[in-house]
């Protein structure tokens, strides 16, 4: 049963430093009579995880905290006899839950004994933003979620919502977009009274998948903002029978799920510190800019475990003829003018790298970025000459003579990657490092035990 989409007033606060907050909180419970309110917070796959607190509760989700058993929860380096996990909000990231009437959501972070918790993804990616903000940076994030509508038939089988979004080359079709366009304009009409200023919604390149665009934001509102999306998706699908998938690969035929973040930095005296006019490349990029692509790509195989985070990310990230055609989907550590077959394109004075996929935890992909770029900038890194040819079509070999590297092709080599790399975990925090390589580990030995159809189909009367 589809709900009501209450109406709401724009100008709500979505972001920690920009609201004033009691007055503001008080005018989002009374405006939307709020009864309930979401704690939230994410664990180590950027998962939303929540409380329901009765809004008598507010309070205390902001000075004593939502208690969790942390053994619980994915990532979170508890054990069944240690202390709580608490989670305290900040109450000036409260917003209405459209799709949820008389609900709110507060954003949490985590604490163990009284003291952040280094597990936490959104504590990492707090520690990363305060490293910029002592150089009085901001870095601003832009994501391009990418999605697919599925549901199940009689038997449980996945099958796209539209039958007939069957074109092979699907991109920007008419047919496909008014076809789902429930779907898209209750998950659009919830999603702007709450702060998304979305700007446009497209079918994408494979059959059932879609986009939409919305304003940027700085890293940790971008984040937050993010999170409640793919809640959105989830819960307004669901309502309509249907399933929003954020799987970064759901068809070997198909283009997958990406989610692009195009970055640009801020500070008092500069909109985009990024943009240079005067660059003579062409791509409008500043020293700076420079520098931060060059920590990208230094950094780009361990900065791949967080960026594509599952066995599933690397049937999106293909080298060589994809099943797909043209995948759209990085597989070189390259950056280029509008090049969309590079790691990194520069659309023109900022950076879009497009290495993310949708399944990712936007939290640590923000803190790895920001320690990737900052590593360039501190080392003064100088990248590569830009690379503007399609790389889709070279060889390996010509790959290769231009000394372009290629991105992990498994998640097993993208953990490797990551252990080899001491940056993130000097950066980062050993703790969620070392966490996350043992939890990605295990999820590749488990995907390697699995026999699947495939071997089942060639192997069985093989011999
Ligand atoms: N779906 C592609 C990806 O996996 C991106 C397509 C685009 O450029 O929008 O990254
Ligand atoms: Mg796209």
């Amino acid at each position: 049963m589809l709900h009501e989409v209450t109406e709401f007033k724009k100008d709500l606060p979505v972001s920690a430093s920009k609201s004033k907050y009691r007055k503001d909180v008080q005018q989002v419970i009374d405006q939307y009579n709020l009864k309930y309110v979401l704690a939230q917070f994410v664990d180590i796959h950027g998962a939303a995880k929540t409380k329901s607190v009765p809004i008598s509760g507010l309070d205390a989700i902001e000075k004593k905290g939502v208690g969790f058993a942390g053994f619980a929860i994915s990532g979170m380096g508890m054990q069944p006899h240690g202390p709580d996990f608490m989670v305290k909000g900040d109450l000036s990231t409260l917003i209405p839950v459209p799709w949820q009437p008389g609900y709110g959501r507060v954003v949490c972070e985590g604490y163990v004994n009284d003291q952040p918790h280094p597990y936490d993804p959104r504590y990492v990616l707090r520690k990363q933003v305060e490293r910029l903000e002592e150089k009085g940076w901001t870095l601003n994030t832009g994501l391009e979620p990418e999605f697919s509508l599925f549901r199940r038939d009689e038997n449980g089988k996945l099958k796209l919502v539209d039958d007939s979004d069957s074109l092979d080359k699907p991109c920007y079709d008419y047919k496909g977009l008014s076809r789902s366009r429930q779907f898209l304009e209750n998950l659009t009409e919830a999603l702007i009274p709450v702060g998304f200023d979305i700007y446009q919604i497209d079918h994408e390149d494979a059959n059932g998948q879609f986009e939409i665009n919305y304003t940027y934001s700085d890293a940790m509102n971008s984040a937050d903002m993010f999170t409640f999306f793919r809640m959105a998706a989830g819960e307004i699908a669901n309502d309509l029978g249907m399933i929003c998938s954020f799987m970064p690969k759901p068809d070997p035929k198909r283009a997958g799920n990406g989610m692009h973040f195009h970055l640009s930095i801020s500070s008092a005296e500069s909109s985009n510190l990024f943009q240079d006019d005067t660059d003579p490349s062409g791509m409008g990029l500043s020293k700076l800019a420079y520098h931060f692509i060059a920590g990208l790509l230094a950094h780009g195989p361990a900065l791949c475990a967080f960026c594509a985070p599952t066995v599933n990310s690397y049937k999106r990230l293909v080298v060589g003829r994809s099943l797909s055609g043209a995948t759209w989907a990085p597989a070189f550590i390259a950056y280029g003018s509008n090049n969309r077959s590079a790691m990194v394109r520069i659309p023109y004075g900022r950076i879009e790298l497009r290495l993310p996929d949708a399944g990712c935890n936007p939290y640590l992909v923000s803190a790895a970025i920001i320690a990737a770029g900052l590593d360039g900038i501190e080392r003064q890194l100088t990248p590569p000459p830009a690379c503007n040819e399609n790389l889709y079509t070279l060889s390996l070999q010509d790959i290769a003579a231009r000394g372009i590297e290629t991105l992990p092709q498994s998640l097993k080599e993208a953990v490797q990657a990551l252990q080899a790399d001491p940056l993130f975990r000097e950066k980062l925090g050993a703790e969620i490092v070392d966490e996350f390589i043992e939890q990605k580990s295990m999820e590749w030995v488990e995907y390697s035990r699995h026999v699947s159809d495939w071997e089942v189909q060639r192997y069985t009367e093989f011999f």
